[in-house]
């Protein structure tokens, strides 16, 4: 195959239209033609987990390359809101007047990710995590002392807001809901850019190489298994990097590799909006595995169902097929999303009355029926015969008292649906603008060293962000998990690597 087919595949594939990564098995040490360089730590991708590896690695005194395969270094960590989750009583907590601690923080995350949380992950993060905020602060990263109680990530200035599902059912019940979103004090959607600006800088100023469109295409190792370097492809050139110390694998997720996502996360698959950079391709992931690493959770991801804003849709009630609820509608929308697309074969509807529906121009899905009466609604939608009518009378009867028996919807969002017209809003994942990326990737120990399939480490790789299953599982409880899990193991990565044995 060509230098030229694989440089195709990869732009087809960054477009969501290609097949594989142009990623290729480990290579043998002794097929290695030259080394062309030689440094002590070899990073692959530019986002938040491959920046705060390599700075904490030069740090540590390594001499450390990072590439980065696009023309543009901060991945998708530069399109984010820059939400990072932190607590345990940060400076801006205390501002605005919120008690947290460490034990409620590790609650709030192991009570909400599943029936077999990485404990020890969550437990370093949590532990670590005021020591991590400082860290951002320290890297001149702007936040300022202001909360907004608005549940959406902020488009005001405010740096900290309730960033995902603490105050919903059954979240509150089993943590105390605390505010943990922290993110930077600038207007907009901004938050991501501004962070990464000053992760790069700090990377920079600190005496990291940075070269932008380099590709890591294989990782190369020893007999033993240990990892020595890296095959790279810049300009159609193959070049050999060898790192005396350890590759670190931070290459993002895989949601724009159309065949990975078929084959690991299905019910990604279908949702309408591939949420990430273009260099979204499993490439590290798939590097990774080649070298013997074991991969955990690659059917998980984030599923956006984006009902909110504004908050008054929240009164309306989201059925399924069967016209039956089956989530508390104030749930965070990672939360819906995952509802939808896991549980509910992609599909859901919003039902609204006058009350509940949106005051502005929809775009995000549209009202597939209107009518003045429910039974009517329903037999637009095609629900079957009367099931809309009783999910309805039942849900209002209690509503009436703002409550609601089935999902203990918080008060403020329960209301009766009586005012006509009714509307029912196209949730499905096709068809609404329904955006995800991927969560599973490789499986890594607290220090970020890659685990193999016989459980032990493989030396000399390390791996950070999206590359790896860290603390975001599905569903998804609040943003802020991602950048702050690839920032914080990122960081692990890069000490730890300094700490290992030269090759
Ligand atoms: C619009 C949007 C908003 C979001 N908001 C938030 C938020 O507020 N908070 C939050 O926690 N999460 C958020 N997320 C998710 C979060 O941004 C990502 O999960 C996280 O930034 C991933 O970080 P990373 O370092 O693993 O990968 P990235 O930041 O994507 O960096 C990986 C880099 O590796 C490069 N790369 C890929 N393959 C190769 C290769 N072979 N060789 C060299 N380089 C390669 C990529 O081009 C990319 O630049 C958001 C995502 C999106 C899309």
């Amino acid at each position: 195959m060509t230098e030229y087919t694989i440089s195709r595949r990869r732009v087809l594939a960054g477009l969501g239209l290609g097949a594989a990564a142009a990623t290729a098995p480990a290579m043998a040490s002794r097929d290695v033609p030259r080394w062309d360089e030689t440094v002590d730590v070899l990073v692959a991708g530019s986002g938040a987990g491959g920046c705060s590896a390599a700075l904490e690695a030069r740090q540590a005194g390594g001499r450390v390359l990072l590439v980065e395969s696009l023309p543009r270094f901060g991945g998708s960590s530069a399109m984010s809101g820059g939400v990072v989750f932190c607590g345990g009583g940060t400076p801006l907590q205390k501002a605005a007047g919120f008690e947290d601690s460490v034990e409620d923080m590790i609650q709030f995350i192991a009570a909400n990710s599943g029936p077999y949380p990485q404990l020890e992950k969550i437990q370093r993060y949590c532990e670590d995590s005021l020591a991590h905020f400082d860290w951002l602060v320290g890297l001149g990263i702007p936040y300022n002392d202001r909360f907004t109680d608005v549940k959406e990530l902020t488009l005001g200035d405010e740096s900290l807001y309730f960033s995902g599902n603490e105050r919903a059912w059954p979240a509150r019940e089993n943590s105390r809901p605390v505010p943990r979103g922290h993110v930077p004090g600038v207007p907009g959607m901004n938050g991501g850019r501004v962070l990464m600006e000053h992760l790069l800088e700090r990377t920079r100023e600190a005496g990291v190489e940075l070269r932008a469109r380099m590709s890591a295409r294989r990782l190369v190792q020893e007999s033993d298994g240990r990892v020595v370097g890296m095959q790279l492809e810049r300009d159609g050139e193959i070049v050999h990097v060898r790192a005396r110390r350890a590759v670190v694998l931070a290459c993002g997720g895989f949601i724009h590799n159309r065949e990975m996502l078929q084959r690991h996360a299905p019910a990604l698959y279908d949702c309408s909006t591939p949420w990430g950079n273009a260099g979204d391709l499993g490439e590290g992931i798939a590097m990774g595995v080649a070298a013997g690493g074991e991969t955990l959770n690659m059917d998980q991801g984030f599923a956006i169902a984006p009902l909110y804003p504004p908050e008054n849709a929240l009164r309306g009630i989201l059925v399924n097929r069967a016209a039956q609820r089956f989530i508390p509608e104030d749930s965070y929308y990672g939360v819906v999303g995952d509802a939808i697309a896991y549980h509910q074969n992609g599909e859901a509807w919003l039902i609204t009355d006058a009350d509940s529906s949106f005051n502005f121009p929809q775009d995000n899905f549209v009202a597939v029926a209107e009518a003045a009466t429910i039974g009517d609604l329903a037999a637009r939608v095609g629900f079957p015969q009367g099931a809309l009518q009783h999910t309805v009378a039942y849900h209002n009867r209690f509503a009436e008292a703002h409550r609601d028996p089935l999902f203990n919807k918080q008060p403020a969002y329960v209301a009766p649906l009586v005012k006509p017209p009714f509307k029912a809003w196209d949730l499905s994942v096709k068809r609404a603008f329904f955006t995800a990326h991927t969560f599973g990737g490789l499986h890594t120990d607290v220090d970020s060293r890659v685990i193999s399939s016989f459980g032990e480490p493989i030396p000399g790789l390390y791996a950070a962000g999206r590359n790896v299953a860290g603390l975001p599982v599905a569903p998804y409880i609040a943003s802020g998990l991602s950048v702050g899990d690839a920032s914080y193991f990122g960081r692990r990565a890069g000490r730890a690597a300094m700490r290992g044995e030269e090759s």
